[in-house]
């Protein structure tokens, strides 16, 4: 019997592989790579990197037990058929996915290999709830989070995560498909030349251990400041679960269960909000995978036609200096380059730089989307865009269009002691905190001390934060809305 892994790939609470492994027939573990799936996104650099990793981790862990994972390289509605004849598989189990492109092929496969008397299971390993099983009272998708996610708290908590199989029995590939078979290698996921993955390594062990590690160590030690420093961007507060998420290194049900047993292990008022708020994030994860379903082309559509008419610029420099970090705004610029380096980025400062892309340079957001894919180790489907539109204004339930971040104000608040910007711009480290956020308020002597030459070794910022709020204010009123909010 065949498990196809796909965005799954562990080996605790996937449904598919225990209930097969509980069937105790022999089983084949396969990963199908197609970089061309009609519809489906091809993984930009920083995923392409994570999943090869993620894979050799995984078939280090099936290794272990005297498995191994088949990979193969193709289409999946050709390649998985011929992998049914030449094994003799009797049925093919796998964990349901929610892209509009994606269902349509797996639906495909699924009636394919049925008509020709395979038996094929297919099981939620990605979400709490399936986006399906949760609509309001006439029957229609949520637009507003708080709703949607009220209506999910009601339904209880997610069934308890399944264990890894505690038996697994491992049928050996036959001649006729180790032939078609490729090693990890062969994929041409990781960078070679160059080989800029030197950061990524650094900051993201892969796997299963490591995610599961990562969860325990945030828990027992991150859990309860969760709520009040989430938002600081130099405090290692939040979990840095997302990639692991992304490619089912971990199931959310696993991090569900382990959040509710460490609150109600060591319980507080302080405790329970911080639980509650965590909770909400991973709520916005499923909204965003929700809104993928019930909203098609989430990537490349507005959700709001109005955004249609927003009278976006074209100004490639902007968005070179925006991707490099080096638009002058220290908060903005840190963002980028820790994106840049780490393949990850804070969320407070994601909304920073989104909003920087959309408002102050007035650039569509879907050029900003598109940067994200390629550099984010943690790039998502359903969560980036969602996030972007969100951020933008044109989402569902989205942050208003008029409410401009202002880098300097954002870097105050969230970065008061300037120790994210001096982590990862260091050219400003000698600036003192009131300057940091706004060096060039800086007078010359102050510059000087700081061993800084604006414009030389930093550079001045590439639009003036009340021009861009004017001009992006008088865009949006083209599109119909008109109001003003300074955050
Ligand atoms: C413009 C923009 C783009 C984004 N792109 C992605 C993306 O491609 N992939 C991605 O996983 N997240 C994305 N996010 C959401 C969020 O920034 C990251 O999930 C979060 O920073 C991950 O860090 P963490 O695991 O430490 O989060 P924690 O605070 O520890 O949260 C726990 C988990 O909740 C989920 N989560 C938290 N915030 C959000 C959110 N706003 N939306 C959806 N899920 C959330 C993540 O799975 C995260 O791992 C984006 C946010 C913005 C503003």
């Amino acid at each position: 019997m065949i498990v196809w892994f796909r965005d799954d790939l562990r080996l605790a609470d996937h449904p598919a592989l225990a209930h097969a492994a509980a069937t105790g027939q022999p089983l084949i573990c396969a990963y199908i790579h197609d970089p061309h799936a009609a519809g489906e996104r091809a993984p930009g650099g920083a995923a392409r990197w994570w999943l090869h990793v993620s894979l050799q981790a995984l078939e280090a862990a099936l290794a272990a037990r005297g498995g191994r994972l088949a990979l193969f390289e193709g289409d999946a509605a050709s390649v998985l058929p011929a992998l049914v004849e030449s094994t003799g598989a009797r049925a093919v189990y796998w964990n349901r996915r929610y892209g509009a492109a994606e269902r349509e092929t797996d639906g495909a496969i699924k009636a394919d290999l049925r008509g020709r008397g395979i038996e094929v299971e297919s099981y939620n390993g990605l979400l709490l709830n399936e986006p399906w099983t949760v609509l309001n009272q006439s029957g229609q998708p949520f637009q507003v989070f708080t709703a949607y996610w009220r209506a999910c708290r009601l339904k209880g908590d997610p069934p308890t995560p399944m264990g890894e199989p505690e038996r697994m029995i491992f049928q050996r590939l036959p001649a006729a498909a180790v032939k078609h078979a490729v090693k990890l290698d062969d994929l041409g996921l990781a960078p070679r030349a160059p080989d800029w993955s030197a950061g990524l390594r650094a900051a993201w062990p892969a796997g299963e251990e490591a995610a599961l590690a990562r969860l325990a160590d945030f828990l027992a030690d991150h859990l309860d400041p969760y709520a009040d420093e989430r938002d600081m961007p130099a405090e290692p507060a939040t979990s840095r679960l997302s990639p692991y998420l992304s490619v089912g290194a971990i199931s959310p049900r696993q991090v569900w269960t382990a959040l509710r047993a460490a609150e109600h292990g060591k319980p507080s008022a302080r405790r329970s909000a911080a639980a509650e708020k965590f909770a909400g994030e991973l709520g916005w994860r499923e909204f965003s995978h929700y809104q993928r379903f019930h909203f098609a082309d989430l990537a490349t559509r507005n959700l709001r036609p109005a955004f249609d008419a927003m009278p976006w610029r074209t100004d490639p420099a902007g968005l070179r200096a925006w991707q490099r970090g080096l638009t002058g705004y220290p908060l903005v610029d840190a963002g980028m380059r820790e994106l840049w380096h780490t393949g990850w980025m804070h969320n407070r400062v994601r909304m920073v730089v989104a909003s920087f892309v959309a408002k102050h340079l007035l650039l569509d957001w879907r050029e900003g989307e598109r940067w994200f894919w390629d550099t984010l180790v943690d790039a998502d489907p359903a969560s980036n865009p969602a996030n972007w539109q969100w951020v933008a204004g044109s989402g569902v339930d989205a942050a208003p269009y008029f409410r401009i971040f202002n880098p300097v104000l954002q870097g105050r608040k969230f970065d008061p002691r300037g120790a994210y910007v001096r982590q990862w711009v260091p050219e400003l480290a000698g600036l003192s905190d009131a300057l940091i956020h706004e060096p060039w308020k800086a007078s010359p002597r102050q510059l000087e001390a700081a061993g800084v030459k604006l414009g030389n070794d930093y550079p001045h910022p590439v639009v003036e934060h009340e021009l861009a709020r004017q001009r992006a204010l008088e865009a949006f009123a083209k599109t119909g809305k008109r109001k003003t909010q300074e955050g």
